[in-house]
């Protein structure tokens, strides 16, 4: 890998100051920064062969179609999903999730049926399926998770029935930073036949995802927080599924005959991706991803994991401080509160510091419910960062309870 100093210059604006004080910048679960090589790739579209894909027949609309074809054949190899075919851009993890749960509900959930998610879920995997629920006459049903704030396995397998259609779980918390335990969730629903999401919108940046050993039934992410730009996402089926669900949305491109009495869709991937795609932000979604290929995943997983001990170890020895999210199996993310000190002031005094956390609910409420809290400061790191940035936050947390003491 790298060493340190060269990964940081990398990404530009992680030189800049904020309040004349350097950033450092501990948002990452909400957006990550983008490398130079990504903000080229984008520019390098609308300067030099900008076109729209798939429509003309002109040099520069063959150079884009190709160069969107490419990123995706680059997101199949880093996921290593079977197919190309399998592989549908989205505008981000709540394109995906809401395209699966509106064409997965039309064409196989009646009244009666049930959904799986679990307690820790990002709103973008609770609502699309309660109104997916509402529409069909279905039912939500929820897996409970412990102090530590995991998933209670036990539980889960209670839920599973022969009514279960879905499930469809993260593959981490956002909000607590908790990894999910998969394996043991995907093979119990395949024992009976059920297909599993799982929301990789806080995992596929944190190391290997392979398809074709999970065996998840359909897979999605957001571009902006693996390093590629904001409006992008992907969503993987397998072509099983992906061939026998509807349209989500209908459009240009994704049609192979359009007459007034009936139409007929495109082929794979293309029947899911109707009207001009955000081909420049696929393109650089595709050189984010090679940018972390190139990197190195083990050694940006590696890494991540030693930033979460050192931080984890800092942060606990503050007087005061508590952790929400106390699995041994966590992404690089932590959530925390301050002894009678609310979230949005810490953050707000952290932020006059240069340091920029995360407050509030995470678009997790009920995960804050179950703690029975308002919300939490949020500090998710990422491989760019340093234990020197943890420091800075430990004196800066420090600091904030010297003021309201
Ligand atoms: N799921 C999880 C676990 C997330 O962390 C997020 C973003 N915070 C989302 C879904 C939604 O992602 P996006 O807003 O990029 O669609």
């Amino acid at each position: 890998m790298k060493d340190i100093s060269e990964i940081r210059a990398d990404f530009p604006i992680l030189d800049r100051k904020v309040y004349e004080k350097q950033l450092v910048y501990f948002d990452n679960g909400a957006t990550t920064q983008k490398p130079q090589c990504v903000i080229d790739a984008m520019n390098d579209v609308y300067t030099t062969y900008n076109s729209n894909i798939h429509r003309g027949v002109h040099l520069l609309s063959d150079l884009s179609s190709e160069a969107y074809e490419n990123a995706r054949e680059t997101v199949r190899s880093f996921i290593n999903a079977e197919k190309k075919e399998e592989i549908i851009f989205t505008s981000g993890t709540t394109g995906s999730i809401n395209g699966i749960a509106f064409s997965f509900g039309e064409r196989y959930i009646n009244t009666g049926d049930e959904i799986i998610i679990s307690h820790l879920e990002h709103h973008a995997n609770i609502v699309p399926w309660q109104m997916m629920c509402e529409r069909k006459g279905a039912l939500l049903r929820v897996i409970p998770i412990n102090d530590k704030g995991e998933i209670i396995i036990g539980e889960y397998l209670k839920l599973l029935s022969s009514k279960t259609k879905l499930v469809s779980v993260s593959q981490a918390s956002n909000a607590l930073g908790t990894i999910t335990p998969l394996n043991d969730i995907i093979s119990a629903a395949h024992e009976i036949n059920v297909p599993v999401l799982v929301d990789g919108a806080q995992g596929v940046q944190h190391g290997n995802v392979d398809m074709k050993k999970l065996d998840c039934d359909f897979y999605v992410f957001s571009g902006h927080k693996i390093y590629g730009p904001a409006g992008t996402g992907v969503l993987y089926g397998k072509e099983k599924w992906l061939s026998e669900l509807p349209p989500f949305q209908g459009g240009g491109d994704m049609v192979d005959k359009v007459t007034f009495a009936k139409t007929t869709y495109n082929v794979l991937p293309f029947k899911f991706e109707a009207g001009t795609m955000n081909y420049p932000g696929a393109i650089a979604l595709g050189r984010a991803l090679n940018y972390v290929t190139e990197t190195g995943r083990e050694a940006i997983a590696l890494r991540e994991k030693s930033l979460l001990s050192y931080a984890t170890k800092r942060l606990s020895e503050i007087d005061g401080l508590k952790i929400f999210g106390t699995s041994d199996s966590k992404i690089s993310t932590i959530s925390f509160l301050l002894k009678n000190i609310h979230p949005y002031d810490a953050g707000m005094i952290l932020d006059k510091m240069g340091i920029a956390v995360r407050t509030g609910t995470h678009c997790a409420q009920p995960v804050m419910d179950y703690f029975g809290i308002d919300g939490t400061i949020r500090a998710s790191l990422c491989f760019y960062n340093t234990n020197e940035e943890i420091d800075s936050l430990v004196a800066g947390v420090n600091k904030v309870i010297s003021m309201f003491s």
